[in-house]
């Protein structure tokens, strides 16, 4: 085909040259690999913000008319702002077998070896198409990818599986927790803290909540429990207060923001309602005793449901093949495979590098998971080829 052919690495560096930090556009990155798939004939489309400061890319190689298989990946990274990084986060830099920079591992180094199997692909005759399906704004909250799994059925056919190259160490992963993020604005009222009896606390309102969380805490650590997770149980996390304005005031507003890490099958909504019954019943009456204006708002800020595979899942035993593997993984961490998995599409989770290298400064891929995961793709572009059904 036309074009010339990058070896992964080459792609690598080209991909993380992007800086495409989830507040930031990633339309250049989109573009570079719009303009690649093109080059080897393969049309691109893009499902693009409102803003049309972001786009996810879909192209599919082989039969357009077919259901095939996803190799699905998100173009954003986590910013560097505060990190110690050795060399430039967005050059890509060698050292040691290792491959450094910004994405690296989560995960443009799955994105690059998807890009540079097209051409192998292409060469192919095959008879279930391989997608490509790059997404945006997963590191907040996995938010990019939900447009284009709208478009599933409609503009963009729906895949019959979806591998979703997170860093696995190409391991074989068919469960992730679910993340709830909860955020609750408590408003009491001010006084001067002499007349304490005339204000509202809204902090000691927001105390009287933590304790219960806390509680409900401590009891999703004993049930439910599933020993293939770590921890084998659900989290849940206070993570940030802000309240009071002065050291002679009774605050009158307090916000807390809370995470929950869902195992699969955890009813979340039941969760919600506890905290919702508890704020009403609890919290409320005794700001309210003083200060009948005041109110407490709680709403769910992001949720990612978590991923289960099916007992039967074509995703998982395919993933298992082509890996040469006869185990699978489950990881606390989120991914876009529950909302794959819940449109519809049966899902797994396999991809090069390390997850504890996301995120963190020096991020790294080792060049063999590199290697490892471009034999995964050519295994899937043999099986592809001789799948008739
Ligand atoms: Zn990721």
């Amino acid at each position: 085909m036309k074009g010339p052919s990058y070896s992964a690495t080459e792609l690598l560096a080209r991909l993380v040259s992007f800086d495409t930090t989830s507040h930031k556009s990633n339309m250049a990155l989109v573009r570079f690999v719009e303009d690649y798939l093109a080059q080897r004939g393969v049309a691109s489309q893009l499902v693009v913000n409102a803003e049309g400061s972001k786009a996810n890319l879909f192209a599919t190689i082989g039969p357009a008319s077919v259901s095939g298989v996803a190799l699905s990946g998100h173009t954003d990274v986590v910013p560097v702002d505060g990190q110690n990084w050795t060399s430039d986060p967005f050059v890509l830099a060698e050292r040691d077998g290792r491959l450094y920079g910004r994405g690296t591992a989560d995960m443009k180094g799955f994105l690059a070896c998807a890009l540079a199997a097209v051409p192998d692909f292409q060469r192919r005759q095959l008879k279930v198409p391989i997608h490509i399906a790059f997404s945006y704004d997963e590191e907040i909250g996995c938010l990019g990818v939900r447009p284009m799994i709208s478009e599933f059925g409609k503009s963009l056919i729906k895949p019959r599986v979806v591998i979703v190259g997170e860093p696995t160490s190409m391991s074989v992963v068919d469960a992730h927790k679910g993340p709830v993020r909860w955020h609750v604005e408590i408003e009491g009222r001010a006084a001067h803290t002499s007349m304490a009896h005339l204000g509202a606390n809204a902090i000691t309102a927001a105390g009287s909540l933590l304790q219960e969380l806390r509680l409900l805490e401590k009891e999703l650590m004993v049930a439910p429990r599933n020993e293939r997770f770590d921890p084998p149980y659900a989290t849940l996390q206070v993570v940030r207060i802000n309240g009071g304005t002065a050291t002679n005031i009774v605050p009158a507003s307090c916000s807390v923001d809370f995470d929950l890490r869902a195992l699969p099958g955890v009813d979340t909504n039941t969760i919600d309602q506890r905290v919702h019954t508890f704020i009403t019943r609890e919290c409320l009456p005794e700001l309210q005793h003083v200060a009948p204006e005041a109110c407490i708002n709680i709403a769910i800020a992001n949720q990612v449901p978590p991923f289960a595979a099916d007992a039967n899942s074509e995703a998982v035993a395919l993933a298992l093949n082509l890996a040469g593997q006869n185990e699978t993984y489950a990881v606390s961490y989120a991914t876009e495979a529950g909302l794959f998995q819940d449109a519809g599409s049966p899902s797994v989770v396999i991809g090069p590098g390390d997850i504890a290298q996301a995120h963190t400064a020096d991020e790294w891929i080792a060049k063999d998971q590199i290697e490892k995961c471009s034999r995964f793709l050519s295994r899937l572009a043999d099986w592809a080829e001789n799948n008739s059904n």
